[in-house]
């Protein structure tokens, strides 16, 4: 039961984002609540993430963030600063390989990325690559093809061109845990959480935001809301009636992920790392059990299902996810594809070009940090700082759109802007267009 009390600012979400604004802004002495529509924490599409940690993005802002970000996993438990009585999600810094491939034009510009922010790699030709992974074959298929596709499986007329593996990424083997981590530690700051409350109407009073209205009619004021709802978050935009103004929009983007168990000896989950293959437009890593977990990098090839209702959509595999393990069996060709391939289907929530929007809006004390684009679970320590900065500076009066607020990256000792998040960007081309962002 929720106890009426007031609040310096609501959070519609509970996933991963939320709970790590949440975490912030009550390291700052905000009293926030957290409004979630699911029971608990991090169940909605934070519970289906592949909770990969890597640092490679396509510009170097994305760049600078997951870098930053990778030091809060890297010490997680300090981060929080206390024990969950559930456990503490544990970061397995295994790594990251990154193929070679005309998709990434052979990685010359993430190389350059890494350089700038002296992002120690290594460059693996074929046979450095199958010493560490003997099950990995070295022939390229470029490009990307679907199973029905009659020349799927032809192998070019020379290899895999190679790849770069960096140490500093790995995985998070339980992302609902970790988000309830974090919810735990905001606890400890003060903060509230209120779950089975969906919010069905964002209040204002004379053109500023006034707080939510959830479902059973219980009205919750606050003077700062801010939109966390993950794939829900056009709906919540909707709501407090500030799309139209935003040049980059929001929408739910279905995505399939199979569990496929590691060829027979072979221990997958000692020694795997997360591995992006654009060669077979695919990326995939290592999960208890000696399962190896499998996802599509959108090539061309993939079909996109843009979901119109978040809450209707087919939760079952489809050919896609057949289409995901076959692509994976040419690269890992003693993988055993089960008859009965397992796995989970979930929505990335998705921007026109695949860059977050973290940013406040025209509706005076509302703000958002949505359109995470499938890619920025990983990001989430840094969103908390970026957003906690963002609403205490427009609280103050800064105006943000004009002069956009600096957040300084403490372990990277760099500054950055949070214009490069803005609603009212041009889109950016320098974006992957893709879950890689
Ligand atoms: C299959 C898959 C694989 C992924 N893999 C990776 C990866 O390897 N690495 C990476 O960095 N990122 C990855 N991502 C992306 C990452 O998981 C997301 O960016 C992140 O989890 C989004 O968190 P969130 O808190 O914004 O959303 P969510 O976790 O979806 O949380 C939003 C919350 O809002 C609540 N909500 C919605 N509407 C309402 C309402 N009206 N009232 C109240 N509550 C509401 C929902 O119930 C939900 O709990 C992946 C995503 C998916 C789906």
């Amino acid at each position: 039961m929720l106890k009426t009390k007031i609040y310096d600012a609501i959070i519609i979400g509970s996933g991963i984002i939320g709970c790590n604004i949440a975490f912030e802004l009550a390291k700052k002495g905000w009293k926030t609540l957290n409004v979630d529509r699911l029971p608990s924490a991090g169940s909605g599409s934070t519970s289906n993430s592949c909770a990969v940690i890597r640092v490679h993005y396509s510009t170097i802002d994305g760049t600078a963030m997951a870098y930053e970000s990778f030091f809060y996993w890297k010490d997680w438990s300090n981060y929080l600063g206390v024990k969950d009585p559930m456990g503490t999600a544990h970061f397995y810094q295994t790594g990251i390989l990154v193929f070679k491939s005309p998709a990434n034009d052979y990685l010359k510009k993430t190389m350059r990325l890494l350089d700038e922010f002296r992002i120690p790699y290594e460059n693996w030709n074929v046979s450095k690559i199958q010493k560490r992974f003997p099950i990995i074959d070295e022939s390229s298929y470029y490009p990307p093809r679907r199973p029905d596709d009659p020349v799927f499986g032809e192998k070019n007329d020379h290899a895999l061109p190679g790849a770069l593996y960096y140490p500093e990424g790995g995985f998070i083997s339980d992302p609902q845990l970790s988000t309830h981590n974090l919810q735990v530690a905001a606890e400890a700051k003060g903060a509230k959480f209120f779950f089975n409350a969906g919010v069905v109407e964002v209040c204002k009073a004379r053109g500023i935001v006034s707080g939510v209205r959830i479902e059973n009619g219980t009205r919750i004021d606050a003077p700062v809301v801010v939109n966390a709802a993950g794939p829900h978050s056009f709906i919540i935009n909707r709501l407090a009636g500030i799309e139209d103004e935003m040049n980059i929009k929001t929408r739910a983007l279905r995505h399939e992920v199979v569990h496929i168990p590691s060829p027979e000896g072979f221990d997958f989950e000692a020694i795997g790392c997360p591995s992006s293959d654009s060669d077979i437009g695919c990326y995939w890593r290592p999960e208890v059990g000696n399962n190896i977990l499998c996802g599509s990098e959108d090539p061309d090839c993939d079909p996109k299902e843009w979901i119109e209702n978040p809450d209707v959509f087919n939760r079952n595999l489809t050919d896609q996810a057949k289409a995901q393990a076959y692509r994976l069996g040419l690269r890992i060709p003693t993988l055993g594809i089960p008859r009965n391939i397992k796995g989970v289907v979930d929505l990335y929530d998705v921007t026109d070009d695949w860059i977050p929007i973290y940013d406040k809006s025209d509706l005076p004390g509302f703000y958002m940090a949505v359109g995470t684009s499938g890619n920025q679970y990983k990001n989430a320590p840094v969103v908390g700082k970026m957003m906690s900065k963002l609403i205490e500076q427009c609280r103050k009066g800064h105006d943000h759109d004009q002069n956009p607020v600096q957040l300084h990256l403490r372990h990277l000792n760099r500054t950055i802007s949070l214009g490069f998040y803005s609603r009212l960007r041009k889109i950016n081309m320098e974006s992957s267009f893709s879950v890689l962002g």
